[in-house]
C-alpha cells in the first residue's frame, strides 16, 4: 500500500460521480436512523448543506447492550429510501457478515467497517471475498498501530482495492474528550501510503463544540474528507447527541464552505 509501489493516490468513483481521493468527501449523517421522520428531515439539511454523502447507522454496536442497537434491516430500507429522494450516495456500517446480503439488497454505496471490528478479521475476509463490492470505509479502531490498521486494509485491498481510510482518534484518559483525534495518523498515511483517508471529527472528540476546529485540523493535515455527525435535534437524539453538531445551516453550511475553501 505505500506509494514506493503506487507513487499516484487512489481515486475511488461512486456512482454519483464522487471521486474519492480527489474531489473532497463531506460525508453527513445521523449516528443511527432512528424514523423516516428523522432521517429524512437530517438528509434535506445535509445535501442543503453542501455534503455529498449521507450517513447512517441502522445496525449500532452500542457499548450497552439495553440501549438502542439501530432499526436494522428497516434502516437500510430508510437509507436506499433517502438515496432515491436526494439523489446522494450512502454509507453504513456492517457489523457482521450474515448481514452481507441485506447490504447487497438495499444497494449500499459505501460499506463501513466501524473501529470495533478494524481487526475483525473473519469480517475483514468475508468483505474481501465478494464478488462485485463497493467501497469500503475501514475506521481505525481506538487502540490500533498503523501497522495493524495498514494489515487490516491490506486484507480488503487484496480481494476489493477500493478501501478508504478513516481516523477517528485514540482511547485517552481525559474525561473531557470521548477519544483524541490522531492527526499524526492522517498526515503520515496521506504521506506514505495510496489509500484515501477521511477524518472523523466527531468519534475523535465526542464534543459537538470542536468538531469544526477539528474538521478543518483534518482537512488541514492532508486528509480526503470528513465525517461527520449531526442530528436535526441532537439533544433528542438517541445515539452520540453530544458530538453531533446541529443539522442546521448555523453550524454544517459554514463547515462545508469552509472546508472546501481549504481544501481547494
Ligand atoms: C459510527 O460511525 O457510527 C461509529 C460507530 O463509529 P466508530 O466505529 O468510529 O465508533
Ligand atoms: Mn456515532
Amino acid at each position: 500500500l505505500t506509494r514506493d509501489f503506487h507513487p499516484r493516490p487512489s481515486i475511488i468513483r461512486l456512482g454519483s460521480g464522487l471521486r474519492i481521493g480527489k474531489d473532497l468527501a463531506v460525508i453527513a449523517g445521523p449516528c443511527a436512523i432512528e424514523s423516516r421522520d428523522q432521517l429524512m428531515k437530517t438528509a434535506k439539511l445535509v445535501v442543503d448543506a453542501g455534503a455529498n454523502i449521507l450517513r447512517g447507522g441502522a445496525f449500532k454496536p452500542r457499548t450497552i447492550h439495553r440501549s438502542f442497537q439501530g432499526l436494522r434491516e428497516d434502516g437500510l430500507k430508510l437509507l436506499a429510501e433517502a438515496r432515491e429522494k436526494f439523489g446522494i450516495p450512502v454509507i453504513t456500517e456492517i457489523m457482521d457478515a450474515r448481514d452481507i446480503h441485506l447490504f447487497v439488497e438495499y444497494d449500499i454505496d459505501i460499506w463501513q467497517v466501524g473501529a470495533r471490528n478494524c481487526l475483525n478479521y473473519t469480517l475483514l475476509d468475508a468483505l474481501a471475498e465478494m464478488k462485485n463490492p463497493k467501497p469500503v470505509v475501514l475506521k481505525r479502531g481506538d487502540h490500533v498501530s498503523i501497522s495493524e490498521f495498514l494489515g487490516a486494509a491490506l486484507r480488503l485491498y487484496d480481494g476489493n482495492t477500493k478501501v478508504i481510510l478513516c481516523e477517528r482518534g485514540d482511547k485517552t484518559v481525559d474525561p473531557v474528550y470521548r477519544n483524541v483525534l490522531n492527526l499524526n495518523n492522517v498526515a503520515w498515511l496521506k504521506k506514505r501510503y495510496h489509500l484515501p483517508v477521511l477524518v472523523d471529527p466527531s468519534h475523535g472528540t465526542g464534543v459537538r463544540q470542536i468538531v469544526p476546529d477539528m474538521a478543518l485540523a483534518g482537512i488541514a493535515a492532508g486528509a480526503d474528507g470528513l465525517m461527520v455527525e449531526v442530528h436535526h435535534k441532537p439533544e433528542e437524539a438517541l445515539c452520540d447527541g453530544a458530538q453531533s453538531l446541529s443539522a442546521d445551516f448555523k453550524k454544517l453550511t459554514p463547515l462545508v464552505r469552509q472546508v472546501f475553501e481549504l481544501r481547494r
